[in-house]
């Protein structure tokens, strides 16, 4: 496989944290740590409310800046939501699929594989996120967990489309857990991921799809995700937070990336 064409990512998911005041500050300080690489694109997903100030703060050269959530229709009486049109032009990046938007606030197949479809529509680049729980983990239900995500969430997506694709393979028994994932797991789950594309959308679809690892990252275990075969970066929450621990992380993923070469 050409590992040589695909960029690394590395995502930051801010989550619920951070007023405005505080986003814009830990903003100021990773510009100032962060150092940028041409393979490796860094994408930063703050709270909605601060998108529109980080926005106009930002070096889009420096850092490309992503969303969190959004709601699937273009507009309309929707009270409280926020759509992908309105973050045209604000964002490049749209989460969808997270875990806790899945198991906190009930998002189903259905929901998420229209919140792709909106991303497309409205010139966005979705990262899918996939993966198990603990107790699919243990059933050993992994493989059939994660086909049944990536052929959902992509119903009605072109092959055109699916090569601006980022899926981030993430168990949900290791977000926020401290405990991540083994790196032969990952090299299967990832297979499995690459393996699902290729069936749907054939080979160059499936070299050109990005593949993320998150859950539990940090900057002491992040290179030995980042050295499996076929991952392309990391999905960062709780360290995402820390400046040197992210710029660290994002250090560590460029020096992969060149060694992977
Ligand atoms: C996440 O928010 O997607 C995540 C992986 O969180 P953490 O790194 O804190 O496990």
């Amino acid at each position: 496989m050409n590992k040589a064409v695909r960029k690394s990512l590395i995502v930051a998911n801010w989550k619920m944290n951070l007023n405005t005041h505080q986003a814009s500050l830990l903003l100021h300080k990773l510009s100032e740590k962060v150092i940028s690489h041409t393979d490796t694109q860094v994408v930063l997903c703050p709270n909605i409310m601060t998108l529109q100030p980080l926005s106009l703060q930002v070096n889009h050269r420096q850092f490309k800046l992503g969303a969190q959530n959004f709601y699937w229709r273009d507009e309309g009486a929707y009270t409280g939501e926020v759509s992908a049109t309105m973050l045209r032009g604000l964002v490049d990046y749209v989460l969808v699929g997270h875990s806790e938007r899945r198991n906190v606030f009930g998002e189903h197949d259905r929901d998420i594989r229209h919140k792709v479809q909106a991303a497309y529509r409205n010139g966005l680049k979705p990262i899918l996120c996939v993966g198990e729980t603990a107790h699919e983990k243990a059933e050993n239900e992994t493989h059939h967990v994660l086909h049944d995500q990536v052929v959902s969430g992509l119903l009605n997506i072109t092959s055109g489309e699916v090569e601006d694709l980022t899926i981030a393979y993430e168990p949900v028994w290791a977000i926020g857990s401290g405990e991540a994932v083994q790196p032969a797991d990952l090299r299967d789950a990832v297979k499995s991921i690459r393996k699902q594309i290729h069936a749907l959308y054939g080979e160059k679809a499936s070299k050109k799809v990005r593949v993320l690892y998150g859950g539990s990252v940090n900057s002491q275990n992040c290179e030995s995700f980042l050295a499996v075969e076929g991952v392309d970066g990391l999905l960062v929450g709780g360290a995402s937070l820390k400046v040197d621990e992210f710029a660290s992380i994002v250090e560590k993923a460029h020096n992969s990336r060149k060694q992977k070469g």
